[in-house]
C-alpha cells in the first residue's frame, strides 16, 4: 500500500479511491498523464470501505455492478450472488487495484483539506490535512455522492454511555449484539438492511422510524455458473445495453403503458409477478409510476397491502405503511424486513408521533418514554451529493468557494454535473445534476471518467490550458435538470434527492433524471462540438478560443 509515484507537481490530482478514483487514475495513466490520488481511508473501496454495517449489500445486480471498460477484468472476476454484499464489492475493488497496479498512485490515510485555484499559475493548489502542498493542472473529485454521513444534532448526543455507530462508518471488527439492547434510528436503505440482521442477534431491537419506507423484496440468490458463463460470453452486448439504457440497468420498463390502462385484476397480476421476481424492477412495472399520481397510487397501495399481510400486529403494520408517492424517495430493497416486526424481540417506535427529545447516558428519550439501550445505531443517512464536496475547502476564481457559489439559494450549480463555472480545470465524477445515484453508479462513473479523460487528451493535443463552463451553458443545464425533475413526483416529496434531509441545506433537485443513455448522448455531442459550451484558453496566447 505504498505510494511510489508521489509528486508535488502533477498533471492531475484525484480525490478518492472508490469506483470513481480508481478508474480515473487508470484512465489518466494510460493516456500518459502524471496523476496523484488521495484517499482518506487506509485502502481502496470508497463507500464500500466504510459501509460495513450488518446486511450491507448493493441493490444493483452484481453482473452489472462492476467496471465494463476492460474485457480482462470482466473475464477474470466472478460474482457469487445476484446482489453483491459489501465484503465482496470491496474484494472486487481490491482485485482491480492489484490487477491494474493502482495503489502506487494513491496516497492513503490522507484527507484533502483544501483545493484552491491559482489564477496566475493557472493551477490548482492542493493542501492535505497534514499540511502537504501539491500543484496540479487538473483537480478531479471522486468523492462519492453518499459519503458525508449525517448524524442529527440530537440534544445530549455525546452523553450516551453505550456504543454508538453510524452505518456509513462501521468498525472493522464485528460488533457483537448478543445479549444487547439495540436502538436503530432511520429506516432508509441502510436501516432496512441492518434491521433483520441485528434482530437475529440482539436481545432486543428498537427501531425508531420517522418516515416509513416502501420496501420491496430483493430476492437474492447464488448465481448459477452456467448463467455467469453466458454473461461473460455476451458481455459486449450487455455493456452496450447498459451504457445506453435509461438507468444503467438491464431491466427496463416492463409494460410500456400507463398503470391505469389495466384493470385492477390485471394490474395486481403484473405487480405480483414483478414482486416475486424481486430487485429494483418494481418501479418499472408501468411507464407512468413516477409521473402520474393516480398510477403511482396503484403501486403504493399494492405495497401497503403486502405490508399489512406480512406484519401480524395491525397497529405495527399501520405504522409501517407509507403514504407518500412510491419511489419518489429512493426505493428500498429488503430481505425479511417486514417479517422482522413479527419477532418478539423487535419494537417499532414511530418518532413522528412521539419525537426523539434527547440522547441520554442510558439511551434515547422520546416524548413518551426513555428507552434504555446498550448500542445505538444511526442509520440516518447522508448529506448527499454536495456534502462530500463541501467537506473540502474548494475555491475557484476570485477565491470564491464552491459552498458560497452553491448555497446562495439559486438553482444554478453545474454544467453537466461534471464542471462548474468559476472553477477552471476542475471535474466532478458523478457530481450534482448528473445521473449518478439515479442510475447504476459504476456505469455513470465510467462515462464521466472517459469523458474527462477524452477532454484532457483533447486539451493536450490542441494546446489548451484551461477549460471552464460558460455561465449561460451552466444556467441552461441547471434549469433543464430542474424542469425534468419537476415533471416527476420526486420533487413533491422531501428526501435526500431534494436536500430536505439536512437542516439548513438549500433545496433543489440534485440529480439529472433524463436517463443515462440520453445523458451520454448530450455529453458526447458537447465533445464532438469541440467543447464550444466552455470557455477555453490556449497555452501560449492565453486568449479565449470561443
Ligand atoms: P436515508 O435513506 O437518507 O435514510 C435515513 C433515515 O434516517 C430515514 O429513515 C430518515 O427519516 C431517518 N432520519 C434522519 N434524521 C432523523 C431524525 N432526526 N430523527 C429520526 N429519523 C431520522 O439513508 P440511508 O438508509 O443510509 O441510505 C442513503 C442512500 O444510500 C440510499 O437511498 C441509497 O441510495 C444508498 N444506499 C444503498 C444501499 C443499497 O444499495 N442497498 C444501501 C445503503 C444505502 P426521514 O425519511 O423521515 O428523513
Amino acid at each position: 500500500m505504498t505510494n511510489t509515484n508521489k509528486g508535488v507537481n502533477v498533471d492531475a490530482i484525484v480525490i478518492g479511491a472508490g469506483f470513481a478514483g480508481l478508474y480515473m487514475v487508470h484512465r489518466l495513466r494510460e493516456a500518459g498523464f502524471s496523476v496523484q490520488a488521495f484517499e482518506a481511508a487506509p485502502d481502496v473501496g470508497g463507500v464500500w470501505y466504510a459501509n460495513r454495517y450488518p446486511g450491507a449489500r448493493c441493490d444493483s445486480e452484481s453482473i452489472i455492478y462492476n467496471y465494463t471498460f476492460s474485457e480482462e477484468l470482466i473475464q477474470e472476476w466472478t460474482w457469487t450472488s445476484r446482489f453483491p454484499e459489501q465484503a465482496e464489492i470491496l474484494k472486487y475493488l481490491s482485485f482491480v487495484a492489484d490487477r491494474l497496479d493502482l495503489r502506487r498512485s494513491i496516497q492513503f490515510n490522507t484527507r484533502i483539506a483544501a483545493a484552491h485555484y491559482d489564477e496566475k499559475q493557472k493551477k490548482w493548489l492542493i493542501y492535505t490535512d497534514e499540511g502537504e502542498k501539491l500543484t496540479a493542472k487538473y483537480f478531479i473529485t471522486g468523492v462519492g455522492c453518499l459519503s458525508a454521513s449525517n448524524i442529527p444534532n440530537f440534544k445530549g448526543l455525546t452523553s450516551f454511555q453505550g456504543q454508538a455507530y453510524h452505518t456509513g462508518h462501521w468498525p472493522h471488527e464485528k460488533v457483537d449484539f448478543t445479549g444487547k439492547r439495540v436502538g436503530l434510528i432511520g429506516t432508509g436503505s441502510s436501516g432496512i438492511q441492518a434491521t433483520p440482521v441485528i434482530a437475529q442477534e440482539a436481545e432486543h431491537l428498537t427501531v425508531f422510524q420517522r418516515t416509513p419506507a416502501y420496501s420491496t423484496p430483493a430476492r437474492n440468490y447464488p448465481y448459477d455458473p452456467e448463467f455467469l458463463k453466458q454473461v461473460k460470453e455476451n458481455y459486449a452486448d450487455i455493456r452496450q445495453k447498459i451504457r445506453w439504457s435509461k438507468m444503467g440497468y438491464l431491466h427496463t420498463i416492463v409494460n410500456d403503458r400507463s398503470a391505469l390502462e389495466d384493470s385492477p385484476e390485471q394490474r395486481n397480476e403484473e405487480y405480483e409477478k414483478i414482486w416475486e421476481r424481486g430487485g429494483l424492477g418494481f418501479s418499472q412495472t408501468y411507464n407512468d409510476l413516477l409521473v402520474d399520481e393516480a398510477a403511482n397510487e396503484t403501486a403504493s397501495e399494492f405495497i401497503r397491502l403486502k405490508i399489512a399481510e406480512t406484519v401480524k400486529d395491525p397497529k405495527v403494520a399501520e405504522k409501517l405503511q407509507p403514504s407518500y408517492y412510491y419511489s419518489a424517495k429512493r426505493p428500498v430493497l429488503d430481505t425479511n424486513y417486514y417479517e422482522t416486526f413479527n419477532r418478539e424481540n423487535v419494537t417499532l417506535i414511530d418518532v413522528k408521533s412521539s419525537p426523539i427529545v434527547e440522547v441520554t447516558p442510558k439511551g434515547l428519550k422520546t416524548s413518551e418514554q426513555e428507552h434504555e439501550l446498550d448500542i445505538l445505531v444511526f442509520a440516518t443517512g447522508y448529506d448527499a451529493m454536495t456534502g462530500p464536496l463541501f467537506k473540502i475547502d474548494i475555491r475557484g476564481k476570485n477565491g470564491v468557494s464552491l459552498k458560497e457559489k452553491w448555497e446562495d439559494g439559486t438553482q444554478t450549480r453545474t454544467y453537466l454535473g461534471l464542471t462548474t463555472a468559476g472553477f477552471p480545470n476542475m471535474f466532478m465524477i458523478t457530481g450534482p445534476e448528473s445521473p449518478s445515484v439515479l442510475s447504476n453508479v459504476p456505469i455513470s462513473i465510467e462515462q464521466h471518467v472517459e469523458w474527462i479523460g477524452d477532454c484532457m487528451e483533447h486539451m493536450r493535443e490542441q494546446g489548451i490550458e484551461t477549460i471552464e463552463a460558460k455561465v449561460e451553458a451552466e444556467e441552461a443545464w441547471s434549469k433543464h435538470c430542474f424542469e425534468l425533475a419537476q415533471k416527476t413526483l420526486m420533487t413533491k416529496v422531501d428526501s435526500w434527492y431534494t436536500g430536505a434531509n439536512i437542516e439548513g441545506k438549500s433545496r433543489g433537485f440534485l440529480i439529472y433524471v433524463g436517463g443515462v443513455g440520453e445523458y451520454r448522448k448530450i455529453c458526447d455531442e458537447v465533445a464532438a462540438k469541440n467543447y464550444e459550451s466552455f470557455n477555453l484558453t490556449l497555452k501560449t496566447e492565453k486568449i479565449p478560443l470561443s
